[in-house]
């Protein structure tokens, strides 16, 4: 099969939208165009009906028993900013205590860091080499004014996957609310919100072959009144989350997440085919590379990789025909060392030269083994030169 070029390897970042889905959506535009809220003529029924469909689609991707468990938002940024202020105005503690992980996303930590600098304590907890925070740690911070804990089921850089049905467990024995934003695992992995004991599970659509611009909240039903909503207006969304719903973008997130559904788990498999073959040709060819984060605890299409001795700069500059990205690409325009693999330890110049492939439903073996050839050569072409450099300084 002919390669298309650039080829996408950055579906940490977004996904392509699946033709499938786009082809669910396109009647939500054209023809049963009404308003979910709409409840005296049949575009709103029409509109109603098809939204009800896609909450229960999700609810059941998820393990959740009754469908009103779902919330929709605009994305997974929207689901973790109304758990994360909303539980602190709802808590009646004075001083809010809430715990969460130094490799959780910007939407997490912004967050945290916004709600201290007005009063609350958070406890941000460390995690190992591989990535993973250590559930008697999380025990151990608990205090009398903890509400929450808040820790991502799978991570946007590295892929890995924390232990949170240990941590909803002791969330749940100690009476305190666990989050855990999935908005990486969903379509990836199996998710159980009875499982993992979650209140609050944080979704996207745009991860997993949907559309970008919706996303969901997982909300356990006796905990709705632990949260007041960040919008307010017409009381859609259980009053939680005002503002007419995305009927279309709804029904292609439901079909998204039933296709997913549907591939796995060949699918999966088939995507860490291609990881491991990247991976196995990386480490045949070049000395001085490492991988980061856990090695079996990860998403399938998720590779991580550091390369000593060349410029991080300079590496991601050379990949016209390739798009991925180093680090996090919600924070791509930065040129800080992306915090994730700095909490691994990793030291800054080290961070700096890591690269994340981000393999999906639709790559092909010959486009990793074109992108294991080219990356290839790149490092070697760097380090010759930065070789060449440091000889002619001598
Ligand atoms: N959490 C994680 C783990 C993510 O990877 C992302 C997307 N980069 C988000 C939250 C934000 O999701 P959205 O784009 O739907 O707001």
């Amino acid at each position: 099969m002919a390669i298309e070029f650039p080829i996408y390897l950055d579906n940490h970042a977004t996904t392509r939208t699946d033709p499938r889905v786009l082809a669910a959506m396109e009647p939500y535009f054209t023809q049963d165009y009404g308003n979910a809220s709409s409840g005296s003529h049949v575009f709103g029924w029409r509109a109603e009906e098809a939204l009800q469909l896609a909450r229960e689609r999700l609810a059941q991707a998820i393990g959740a028993e009754d469908a009103r468990e779902i919330l929709f938002t605009s994305g997974a940024t929207e689901s973790n900013n109304t758990v994360l202020f909303g539980a602190v105005a709802a808590s009646e503690k004075k001083t809010p205590h809430l715990i969460t992980v130094a490799t959780e996303h910007r939407s997490v930590l912004d967050p945290c860091r916004v709600l201290q600098e007005r009063g609350a304590r958070v406890t941000v907890l460390p995690v190992d080499a591989g990535g993973l925070v250590d559930p008697e740690a999380i025990a151990c911070a608990i205090e009398p004014d903890t509400i929450l804990v808040s820790v991502m089921l799978a991570n946007n850089e590295i892929g890995v996957l924390q232990p949170v049905e240990k941590i909803g467990a002791i969330c749940r024995e100690a009476g305190i609310l666990f989050h855990t934003d999935a908005a990486q695992a969903l379509g990836k992995t199996q998710m159980s919100v009875e499982r993992m004991q979650a209140d609050f599970v944080s979704l996207s659509a745009h991860k997993c072959y949907g559309p970008k611009g919706i996303g969901a909240l997982y909300l356990r039903n006796v905990v709705r009144r632990k949260l007041q909503p960040l919008l307010y207006g017409g009381g859609q969304e259980r009053g939680l989350r005002s503002g007419t719903v995305a009927v279309p973008l709804a029904v292609g997130f439901a079909r998204a997440v039933e296709l997913c559904a549907q591939a796995m788990p060949g699918e999966g498999r088939k995507i860490w085919e291609l990881r491991e073959r990247l991976w196995q040709r990386l480490q045949a060819s070049l000395d001085g590379i490492s991988l980061n984060g856990h090695a079996l605890r990860r998403l399938p299409g998720n590779l991580n990789v550091a390369f000593e001795g060349v410029d991080g700069a300079a590496l991601l500059a050379a990949f016209s025909k390739v798009a991925l990205s180093s680090g996090s690409a919600c924070h791509s325009s930065a040129t800080e060392p992306s915090h994730v693999l700095l909490a691994l330890g990793l030291a800054p110049a080290l961070a700096k030269a890591s690269l994340r492939f981000g393999i999906g439903r639709f790559n092909t073996d010959e486009e990793i083994d074109w992108v294991a050839d080219h990356v290839i050569e790149v490092v070697r072409t760097l380090r010759a030169k930065r070789q060449g450099a440091s000889s002619a300084k001598v």
